[in-house]
């Protein structure tokens, strides 16, 4: 399994701004926010894509959901609403190959989210 700046930020080697964390989940702010709150929600053990989940780590991936609605609730966005996201591979944006929940709040946000037409 290759290892990923997400790795690093788990084993605190390199910092971020953490807004979570327990035994299984951490989640802290995107470097790069696209909306005022965006938040990287992960899995403290490495899944590299979607294509990766499966019975065996399908808790774990709904206790990341899990994690995103009790922040919500606790920040107190929980009824304006927000979104998740989970990117796959080349075509779906994913950029690191950890899998990550983006969880993005503060304002109305756009759908569909690409700006391209259908082809
Ligand atoms: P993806 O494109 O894989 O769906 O999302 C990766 C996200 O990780 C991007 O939104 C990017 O801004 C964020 N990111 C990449 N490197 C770092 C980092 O070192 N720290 C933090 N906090 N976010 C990062």
């Amino acid at each position: 399994m290759q290892t990923t700046i997400f790795d690093k930020i788990i084993a605190k080697e390199i910092p971020a701004d953490i807004v979570y964390e327990d035994d299984k989940a951490l989640a802290f702010k995107d470097i790069s926010p696209q909306a005022p709150t965006h938040l990287l929600i992960i899995p403290k053990v490495s899944i590299a894509t979607i294509n990766d989940i499966n019975s065996d780590n399908a808790e774990l991936v709904g206790h990341l959901f899990v994690v995103a609605a009790k922040i919500a609730k606790e920040a107190g966005f929980a009824d304006d609403g927000y979104r998740v996201v989970m990117n796959c591979n080349e075509d779906g944006g994913q950029t690191v190959y950890h899998i990550h929940l983006h969880l993005l709040a503060g304002k109305p946000l756009g759908w569909p989210p690409y700006q391209e037409r259908l082809k």
